[in-house]
């Protein structure tokens, strides 16, 4: 590591990571990235919110006694700062129980909370008021997705010369999630009027926080390069495409890796039995033991075939519903583990009672039976619409459980097709987002799957591969040091 990078501050804004709160991947992007980026030297300091889910005392978190003062529409609203430490990681905590002490983190069954706007808006300029407090002024302040995007805007509107040697880095984790408010919520933000308009927050009449992000950050970065091409036309950039394209010599995509510790089959406390490219036979007994725990007969011939995922649209659930009635014709087995939308809850559950010998659905979130599911099973689906990196097939690959996906985003990216003469590649892709397609490839690797020796050398490619952060953490060092260099020459 170079002496430069040792001397890089960063500060992370984001609404959740790992151990404390995870609805989905950033959760584990934020921890993995941040504790990887501490590895290479670097200072990072993550900023959330404290939600009323995390357990203060299990986690030792401490109140600094440091209190924030947050403008919000005319009222000052007030927070404490609590600190806990992870993984070599700092992290702050923003304390206000009206906004964070709820159910849910971002909203419940019934769908988001009619507040987000004036919540986020709160989380985002505390960030700011709270580095004050602490008396921090890092190098770069890398922000993450919708909730934190005001931060670039707030630090270049008001807080210039409070820090003004930040640079400000922005990182889209999906697109789909934007943040968009009606127009009467534009009190609460204190911004002039001057940045409702096109090159601002407006955004077809309403208030878009992500643009905030997209426009005023110095430095934009995806989470692949297939998805930073993809958001930049019609089809893939969520009416947003137009903004990315203005920024394109600023947009970077660089692809998300996993924390290789705690997906690691060889030492996994939540498994059966360990195994590894060399010593494959650990998987059977996974397998066996899955389909045990799980209430499938224990048929070690068939495949086995699941998905781990939130149940929402873009994660592909309608395909797969088109194509269910075929697949339970086939001589396969499936496990599903997911929540989410509950019409999607209801469509599998429907399904699996149908079809007791052949699927089992677990709704709910649970980490270990996600472990064991990557570990028992053979293959793994990710028919999604639009994936922006995706974890769970970098897993599956890790975990020798051969992923089926749609060949978009980070999918594209991470997945080969595998090719049976020359013996390359690590899993099966489609690419018009079509039934026939998808089943297609389901039949493919059924077929494959006879061949013992074939699909022995596929899941060796795929788990010999390397989705630690290392490489990519690595790029993120140079552009924070590029970014501090073009901070340095202001
Ligand atoms: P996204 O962030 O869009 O949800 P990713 O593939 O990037 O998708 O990350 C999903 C993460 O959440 C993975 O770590 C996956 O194992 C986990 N996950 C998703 N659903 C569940 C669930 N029901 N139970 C346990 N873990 C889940």
């Amino acid at each position: 590591m170079s002496s430069k990078a040792q001397k890089l501050d960063i500060v992370f804004a984001a609404s959740e990571s790992l151990p404390y709160a995870k609805t989905g991947g950033l959760a584990d992007v934020i921890a993995s990235l941040s504790a990887s980026l501490v590895q290479k030297g670097l200072s990072v300091t993550v900023f959330l919110p404290l939600y009323g889910q995390i357990d203060r005392e299990a986690f030792s978190l401490i109140s600094t006694g440091k209190e924030i003062v947050v403008p919000v529409s005319d009222r000052k609203e007030r927070g404490l700062l609590y600190r806990g430490e992870h993984a070599g990681v700092m992290f702050y905590f923003i304390e206000q129980d009206r906004y964070f002490n709820r159910l849910g983190y971002y909203g419940t069954e019934e769908g988001d909370y009619f507040d987000n706007a004036e919540r986020f808006l709160f989380f985002s300029r505390g960030i700011l008021e709270g580095l004050k407090v602490l008396g921090l002024s890092p190098d770069v302040l890398h922000c993450h997705d919708w909730h934190t995007a005001l931060i670039p805007l707030y630090l270049k509107e008001s807080y210039r010369n409070d820090f003004p040697k930040t640079a400000t880095l922005f990182t889209i984790h999906n697109l789909g999630y934007q943040g968009v408010f009606w127009h009467y919520d534009w009190h609460l933000l204190n911004l002039p009027w001057d940045y409702f308009y096109a090159d601002g927050l407006e955004f077809f009449g309403k208030i878009n926080f992500l643009k905030g992000g997209l426009f005023f950050a110095d430095q934009l970065t995806t989470v692949s390069r297939k998805y930073a091409k993809e958001i930049q036309t019609p089809a893939g950039g969520q009416r947003l495409e137009g903004v990315l394209r203005k920024r394109q010599k600023d947009l970077v995509g660089i692809v998300n890796g996993i924390d290789t510790t705690e997906w690691d089959s060889a030492h996994d406390p939540y498994i059966a039995a360990a195994y590894d490219s060399d010593r494959l036979a650990g998987k059977a007994i996974c397998k066996t033991a899955l389909q045990k725990e799980v209430g499938l007969p224990c048929q070690k011939e068939r495949p086995l075939l699941a998905m781990i995922t939130r149940l929402v649209a873009h994660k592909g659930i309608d395909l797969l519903a088109s194509v269910l009635e075929t697949m339970m014709k086939m001589p396969i087995q499936c496990v599903i583990l997911g929540n989410g939308e509950k019409h999607y809850e209801d469509m599998l559950a429907v399904c699996a009672a149908r079809y007791p010998e052949k699927m089992v659905v677990k709704i709910g979130y649970d980490p270990a039976l996600a472990h064991r599911i990557e570990a028992g099973a053979d293959l793994f689906l990710m028919p999604s619409q639009y994936e922006p990196c995706g974890l769970t097939q970098l897993v599956s690959l890790r975990y020798g459980t051969i992923p089926i996906v749609h060949a978009t985003g980070g999918l594209e990216d991470t997945v080969a097709s595998f090719k049976s003469k020359s013996g390359r590649g690590n899993g099966f892709k489609f690419k018009s987002y079509t039934a026939r397609a998808f089943i297609r490839q389901i039949q493919k690797s059924l077929s494959l799957f006879r061949d013992k020796k074939k699909w022995r050398t596929l899941m060796r490619n795929g788990m010999r591969g390397d989705y630690s952060w290392g490489a990519s953490a690595e790029v993120y060092v140079e552009l924070y040091q590029g970014l501090i260099d073009k901070q340095e020459k202001r």
